[in-house]
């Protein structure tokens, strides 16, 4: 954290991130994020987990899945060791402070940022056309998520590097604007063996959950027969595993997979080959297959155990966006003062 605190002396160090209910979670989301909120939780520094259904919205979602999936990612939350006294936890449309920042941003973001999004152009691809207005914004309510609460680090999986790069040109040009130093110029904390899990399918596209390909994916909550099948079927190459990180150049679903091993097993990939080296597919892959069914199943079943009790969920949310809510409104009100709002200091 360091680098950050010399970029921002005058922010306390501050954790935020937020996860999608866009779908089921994914062992990429698990790997990429959710485990490494985790990790930051209880450190000392104050930590920040939303489930960002306003993102989740830029693309269709039916209304009853929208729910159910925004309960499911809290019980995802919670069966990985996040806990709400500890942690801030809460969905992202309970405090609108979120939205209300994200209009001050789309007015300082330029049309020229958001059109070199890759996040952008994946997802709108050819039909730019006929994709929301709120995807293209994207960016701009992701940027006032994590400054809503003047965050100076945020955890997440590679692909959104570039997204946390638009937040801190976002508060760089604020800043610059309004002669002021009210923004922090927030970090990414992209970290581990894992923080980009490929399709098992397409060793050249990032596993999501919005993938219309289930196979493509390990689901939180799959059982140990699907989590099985899915990695017998993953499609590698036929050579076996070399013995060190160079014998990977150019087989990236063999690497995707000693990849997610080693995230999964808590060791360095260069250990992974050192260990599993030699062996073929055939030999690697149900060992993979145990292992992930070894840390994801207590997971699962506690998340079962969670979606029993939606009222419970539902209370942690709102306890959590009280939280959320008491630092974001001074926040959003001194940003209207700056702006120059009438009504916003009083
Ligand atoms: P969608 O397909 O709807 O975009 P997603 O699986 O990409 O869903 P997000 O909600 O967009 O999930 O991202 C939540 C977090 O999970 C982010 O920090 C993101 O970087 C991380 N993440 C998503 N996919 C992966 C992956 N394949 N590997 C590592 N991290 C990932
Ligand atoms: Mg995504």
């Amino acid at each position: 954290m360091s680098e950050a605190a010399q970029n921002n002396p005058a922010f306390t160090p501050r954790v935020f991130s937020g996860i999608q209910p866009s779908g089921g979670l994914t062992l990429g989301n698990y790997l990429g994020a959710i485990k490494r909120f985790v990790d930051m939780q209880g450190s000392g520094v104050e930590t920040i987990y939303c489930v960002v259904d306003m993102h989740a919205i830029t693309v269709w979602q039916d209304p009853e899945a929208l729910t159910r999936q925004t309960r499911e990612l809290t019980a995802g939350y919670l069966a990985a060791g996040l806990d709400p006294t500890q942690s801030i936890l809460f969905n992202q449309s309970q405090v609108a402070e979120h939205a209300q920042l994200a209009w001050i941003f789309n007015c300082v973001a330029r049309m020229g940022w958001m059109n070199r999004m890759t996040q952008w152009k994946d997802k709108a691809g050819k039909h730019a056309e006929k994709a929301s207005l709120g995807l293209f914004a994207y960016p701009a309510l992701m940027a006032a998520d994590i400054l809503i609460y003047h965050a100076t680090h945020v955890p997440v999986g590679e692909d959104q590097k570039q997204h946390v790069e638009l937040t801190r040109d976002i508060a760089i040009k604020f800043n610059h604007d309004f002669k002021t130093e009210f923004f922090p110029i927030t970090e990414p904390v992209i970290e581990g063996a894992a923080t980009r899990v490929m399709s098992l399918r397409d060793g050249s596209k990032k596993m999501s959950k919005s993938d219309p390909s289930d196979a493509s994916r390990i689901n939180m909550t799959d059982d140990a027969d699907a989590i099985a099948k899915k990695i017998r079927k993953a499609k590698t190459d036929p050579e076996p595993l070399p013995s060190d990180l160079d014998g990977l150049e150019g087989r990236p679903e063999a690497r995707n997979l000693v990849n997610i091993y080693a995230a999964l097993a808590e060791m360095p990939a260069a250990q992974v080959m050192a260990e599993m080296g030699g062996k073929p597919f055939s030999e690697f892959k149900p060992l993979l297959a145990d292992l992930a069914v070894a840390k994801l199943a207590p997971i699962s079943s506690e998340m079962a155990r969670y979606m029993q009790d939606p009222a419970e969920i539902d209370r942690i949310l709102s306890g959590g966006a009280d939280r959320a809510r008491a630092i974001a409104a001074p926040i959003l009100k001194k940003t209207y003062e700056i702006v120059g709002m009438v009504g916003a200091g009083a």
